[in-house]
């Protein structure tokens, strides 16, 4: 079943089950508590929180999403994307539980030609927050499936809260058994690369204090309405229905591997090395022309950063299959031919988005000519004197003479079995600045102290993408 189908179902079983469709919200919203819109709740937060009366009871979205905290699992696990589509059904103050648990279970065991998709009840598992009886009894009474199969989940996992005071409530989570070859028997406490999340719901139910119950924090209050959130991840259905071994294999992003494999003339499926880069490919190839379609731009700071950081990936890992000519271009073009019938803003716009792409790629093949050269030399060097560690002293190097950010070097050493010194690094960072800062003062322009701006730029050049993603898994919504 190809993702558009699957799309199209979800959006039937809700419409025909009184849901307003609502389209896919912007991957940039105004929200001060993330980067990019990470779930489909996001753009509903305003119903949840009260502060807004919904103008609908139920609704259903298929909503993009980015999640940079899954930045390192791409291409290593099976199922984490950059950019994917949650498809989600929300009800404000109308169904509860009852009602989510009849509609996914629904949906996902009805048989194909009844518009479903047709997995094999046998096969699916469930999960229930630890102190949520009544969840695990309506699974049982709804669905008929067997206690063995329903597990519990502490706070950590299976309860949910938007990171500060207000609406929390327990998760219920449905995974796919893919069966003895994919992993340990036991359910998905046990294993999650056997047992595949595919299914997030949501009962908003309570008011959380100041300490999240998440960090053992009390539930203070019942919530006046109680709405439901759910959120269901289009790829991983994709990748089951369609029988490939991976989201980055499914219809929507193998096109991208394919692409890759012409340009560099080695095939997918024989070098696990090389086929963590076609997925790293496929996949940030998608999040960039989504990304950058969505208005952002590459920069130092903030999204600007986690866009240019992706585009670095995709250029990196090419040029490690061994192409070395400019290529984004080529993927964004599949990209586009491939996600268009969904979002054909992605043509109109395509012109603007790979211009952006192309300059970016331009700009970051001259830096990585120069300062590759520098760095080899430098591991080089290390390796000969017996160290296991670049220097900090050569990360700042690379970083100030060569643009080089530290998170290239931390990767591209970590290639060579090498660590870097990173406070060292840190420290030559500070240093810099602490002279930049008198020198600015000794000269007394008139001008305002820039330094500290540009402080404020090299801290984010060097720790700004973990507190991203920090930042967004606190505040993460599912
Ligand atoms: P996981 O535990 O596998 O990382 P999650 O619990 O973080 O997933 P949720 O926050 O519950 O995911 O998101 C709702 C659904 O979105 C998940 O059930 C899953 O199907 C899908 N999903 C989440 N993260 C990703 C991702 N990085 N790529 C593709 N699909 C995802
Ligand atoms: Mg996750
Ligand atoms: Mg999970
Ligand atoms: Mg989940």
């Amino acid at each position: 079943m190809q993702t558009h189908e699957i799309n199209d179902r979800f959006t039937e079983h809700f419409r025909s089950r009184g849901h307003t469709v609502v389209p896919s919200a912007s991957l940039i919203l105004d929200d001060p508590t993330l980067l990019f819109v990470n779930a489909g709740m996001v753009q509903f937060k305003p119903y949840f929180l009260g502060d807004a009366p919904p103008p609908y009871p139920r609704a259903t979205s298929i909503q993009k999403c980015v999640r940079t905290g899954d930045i390192d699992e791409v291409g290593k696990t099976t199922r984490h994307n950059t950019f994917f589509q949650m498809a989600g059904n929300f009800s404000f103050g109308d169904y509860f539980k009852d009602g989510a648990i009849e509609n996914a279970w629904d949906l996902v065991t009805k048989s194909q030609s009844d518009g479903g998709y047709g997995f094999d009840p046998e096969r699916l598992w469930v999960t229930v927050y630890e102190h949520d009886a009544e969840a695990a009894e309506l699974w049982r009474k709804i669905t008929g499936i067997p206690a063995e199969r329903i597990q519990t989940r502490d706070a950590k996992d299976n309860y949910w809260d938007m990171g500060v005071p207000g609406p929390g409530g327990p998760c219920s989570e449905i995974y796919y058994d893919r069966g003895p070859a994919y992993g340990r028997e036991g359910g998905p406490v046990v294993d999650e690369d056997r047992y595949i999340e595919i299914w997030n719901l949501v009962f908003m139910q309570d008011i959380r204090g100041e300490k999240s119950p998440k960090q053992g924090g009390p539930v203070i209050g019942e919530l006046p309405t109680k709405n439901i959130d759910t959120g269901m991840g289009v790829e991983r259905v994709a990748c089951l229905l369609q029988g490939v071994e991976n989201v980055y294999e499914t219809d929507l992003v193998r096109p991208v591997i394919a692409k890759a494999e012409e340009l560099s003339g080695r095939r997918y499926g024989v070098d696990h090395a090389d086929d963590v880069r076609f997925r790293v490919i496929a996949d940030h190839a998608r999040s960039g022309v989504m990304l950058v379609g969505d208005g952002v731009t590459p920069g130092n700071e903030a999204r600007g950063y986690v866009l240019r950081r992706l585009l670095r990936r995709i250029i990196r890992s090419t040029r490690l299959l061994g192409v070395h000519e400019p290529v984004l271009s080529e993927f964004s073009k599949v990209v586009r031919d491939a996600m268009a019938p969904s979002y054909p803003e992605l043509v109109t716009e395509f012109e603007r988005i790979d211009s952006v792409m192309r300059n970016e790629e331009e700009a970051f093949l001259s830096t990585l000519t120069a300062g590759s050269k520098i760095f080899d030399v430098a591991v080089a060097e290390t390796k000969k004197a017996g160290g296991r560690q670049l220097s900090g002293d050569k990360a700042f190097q690379l970083h100030d003479t060569y643009g080089f950010p530290i998170d290239l070097t931390l990767e591209m050493a970590a290639e060579q079995g090498l660590s870097v010194d990173e406070q060292g690094f840190r420290d030559l960072m500070a240093e810099q600045r602490r002279r930049a800062k008198e020198d600015a003062k000794s000269r007394k322009t008139g001008h305002g102290d820039l330094s500290t701006y540009r402080a404020l730029l090299d801290q984010h050049g060097t720790t700004d993408f973990i507190g991203y993603t920090d930042l967004q898994s606190h505040s993460r919504v599912l």
